[in-house]
């Protein structure tokens, strides 16, 4: 079923026998779409005839699958984000409490955009500077990582480095017979 992708030791039982972790993740992850038919007929006098399709779509993750799921990607610099809404709130209730004049919230108005649009930005910067340090170089290393076929030790192979790296290992559908 599953391949060798290259020549590797285990450091724990020193096989040589070991599978690509994102391969195993890939194999026991699949998608799949399930058309089912459902048709009816009463002979009374409101329904005639009840035909359709119904359509459901599973994620399936084996247990094993779930051992060996990639990092996810977190959202960072969430302050950020509060700042720039607090902000807006903020001025619309000073705004509405105090009853200032058109005049004077629009000239409210200035700095609470300028504090949100510097929020974003940063919380932008943060959430780039962690998938840059944090979630990129995790991402690899689990790409890098193959489990051995006889004892189940997970261990990182160095190699050289890939420039391309599958994103895409969340989905994979296959075709309902
Ligand atoms: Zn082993």
């Amino acid at each position: 079923m599953l391949t060798n992708q290259r020549s590797c030791k285990c450091p724990k039982c020193n096989s040589s026998s070991a599978t690509k972790v994102s391969l195993i993740y890939e194999s026991g992850t699949v998608i799949s779409t399930q058309t089912g038919g459902f048709s009816s007929s009463l002979n009374g006098d409101v329904i005639d005839r009840v035909h359709g399709k119904l359509h459901t779509k599973t994620q399936h993750t084996t247990k094993l699958a779930k051992r060996v799921a990639p990092p996810k990607r977190k959202e960072v610099g969430k302050a950020y984000k509060y700042g720039a809404v607090g902000s807006i709130i903020s001025t619309a209730f000073i705004g509405r409490s105090l009853d200032l004049s058109r005049g004077l919230l629009l000239l409210m108005a200035i700095p609470t955009v300028a504090i949100s649009v510097y929020c974003i930005k940063k919380k932008r910067e943060v959430q780039a500077k962690y998938e840059q340090e944090v979630y990129l170089p995790e991402f690899r290393k689990w790409n890098d990582s193959f489990m051995c076929n006889q004892c189940g030790f997970i261990y990182e192979l160095k190699m050289k480095r890939n420039k391309f790296i599958n994103t895409d290992t969340r989905t994979m559908s296959i075709d309902q017979p």
